[in-house]
């Protein structure tokens, strides 16, 4: 857990951009952002990957939805749209082992992503 990044941003121990807050849930713009809006979504408990989510961890992975939601909204992105996602593990690129949700917004998203 000492290796977590982003335990030490919601302990400010280390500085961020923080543009949402709540009891369980932090948010943060990305610091290399990939479109207008990046930010992202954490649960302030230590989860590493979706791959150690249990199931009472089922309303608090929702809550980063609920989140992205309402951050999309805020910053004027949920009519034209945006995306969520989640990296699991290095074949997805996952480098920060503090599960985030990734909202990207303000510019044409392609599909299928890279
Ligand atoms: P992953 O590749 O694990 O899905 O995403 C990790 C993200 O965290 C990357 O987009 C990276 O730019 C971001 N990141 C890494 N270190 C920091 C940091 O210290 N502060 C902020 N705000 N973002 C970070």
């Amino acid at each position: 857990m000492s290796d977590d990044l982003f335990l030490k941003i919601i302990a400010r121990e280390i500085p961020a951009d923080i543009v949402y807050e709540n009891d369980d849930v932090l948010a943060f713009r990305d610091v290399n952002p990939q479109a207008p809006l990046h930010v992202l979504i954490i649960p302030k408990a230590h989860i590493r990957t979706i791959n150690d989510m249990r199931a009472e961890d089922t309303e608090l992975f929702g809550k980063l939805f609920l989140a992205a939601s309402e951050i999309a909204a805020e910053h004027g992105v949920a009519k034209d749209g945006y995306r969520v996602v989640m990296n699991c593990n290095s074949a997805a690129g996952q480098t920060v082992f503090h599960v985030h949700l990734h909202l990207l917004g303000g510019r044409e998203l392609g599909w299928p992503p890279g």
